[in-house]
């Protein structure tokens, strides 16, 4: 049955409308557990909405098996979805910075604060990304530390390649999943793919594993793929390759291949001069986890592709606490907003080029930022 999560009307008489698909077993006990499946936050990412579709065929195939209650958001944000746009257009926003949300005030923020509302009780969440148009990124489950010990056991049933761990990031507290687990709904964020592209392989891939964590959660019977274990890293055992210049980046390496220290993985190449800026070598022995800004872990693979070009438009700012409409107990979460923040090169000299530049929240010290490495740019 199609639910009306919010309706909000838009200036042509036309309606703005975030819906879902809930499936019900049949006859429902009213005892059913509730899991949650969200995705299209960022317009430009459609993995999800193909794991949306696979898994409503999949459940109407065998409803038999069905024991919990499934709820599918495909498009939290429909008009980015709409224009393939990865923020609200008109709004130049990126809807993950605006969780929780708040009731009384612009459209994008009432959106965010109603469809927090409407996960509230939820017994699990999936949020899918597809990373953006920039990066590949093999099937992941990301999660701060502070979540791991509750997190961890699901995303271990995902059949993912990747867990990535990481610590505790100001940057990551106006995401929906900051919101949730804060609000006591486990909720975990998957990336895979890359934006404005559908990868089949890794869309069945991970609703293989949709359908393993339900049969563990008791909302689904019968056989399901036993899920890969996957390669837990935390941040100490990730690496990162940052550009000295600017350019177009060529890797050498794929995906999944095995690199050593040392080995050449791509090359920074100057389209107006036809030079060669920079060889990039890999800094450990591992394997890339994700193309552009690549990452390095002694054991995952990775894929650098293109060099990813961080700018202020992923960057907003913090200010300080405040209450969320409504209540939760008290509970108080950050809230970012644009335009206060400074933009700093990635070396304390300066000496990076323009590919390297972020603006970092006020006040964040060099080497909070060099440990973080911008990783959760995506989400
Ligand atoms: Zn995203």
């Amino acid at each position: 049955m199609v639910e009306t999560v919010v309706s909000v009307g838009l200036a042509v008489q036309e309606h703005l409308k975030i819906r879902k698909q809930v499936i019900r077993p049949l006859p429902p006990t009213g005892a059913e557990k509730r899991f949650c499946v969200v995705t299209g936050i960022h317009g430009d990412e459609l993995e999800g909405q193909y794991v949306c579709y696979e898994l409503i065929r999949r459940i109407r195939e065998r409803m038999e098996n069905l024991k919990g209650v499934v709820e599918l958001y495909p498009a939290l944000n429909p008009l980015g979805l709409d224009s393939v746009t990865r923020g609200v257009p008109g709004f130049d926003l990126d809807m993950n910075r605006t969780f929780p949300g708040e009731a009384q005030t612009s459209m994008p923020e009432h959106v965010a604060h109603k469809i927090v509302m409407d996960l509230a009780g939820a017994d699990l969440c999936l949020d899918l990304h597809a990373s953006n148009i920039f990066l590949r990124e093999i099937p992941q489950v990301r999660m701060s530390a502070e979540t791991a010990d509750r997190l961890l056991p699901y995303a271990r049933k995902l059949n993912v390649d990747f867990v990535w761990v990481y610590e505790a990031a100001t940057v990551l507290e106006s995401t929906l999943a900051h919101s949730l687990n804060a609000m006591g709904v486990p909720t975990l964020v998957v990336e895979m793919g890359v934006g404005m592209r559908i990868t089949e392989q890794y869309v069945f891939q991970l609703v293989d594993g949709i359908f393993a964590l339900m049969k563990e959660m008791g909302i689904w019977e019968g056989e399901t793929a036993k899920p890969k274990e996957p390669i837990v890293s935390r941040d100490g055992e990730v690496g990162f390759v940052s550009a000295g210049r600017p350019g177009i980046f060529a890797p050498c390496v794929r995906h999944w291949i095995n690199v050593e220290k040392g080995e050449l993985i791509g090359r920074i190449l100057n389209p107006l001069e036809g030079t060669v800026e920079e060889e990039v070598f890999s800094p450990l022995r591992g394997c890339c986890s994700r193309c552009g800004n690549t990452r390095w872990c002694p054991r995952v693979p990775c894929w650098p592709g293109c060099w990813e070009v961080i700018t202020g438009e992923k960057g907003t700012d913090l200010v300080p606490a405040r209450p969320v409409p409504g209540g939760y107990g008290g509970l108080r979460l950050p809230f970012r907003q644009r335009g206060q923040g400074r933009l700093r090169g990635g070396s304390p000299e300066g000496q990076r080029g323009a590919a390297d530049v972020r603006l970092l929240p006020a006040g964040e010290g060099p080497d909070r930022a060099g440990s973080q490495g911008g990783h959760c740019e995506q989400q």
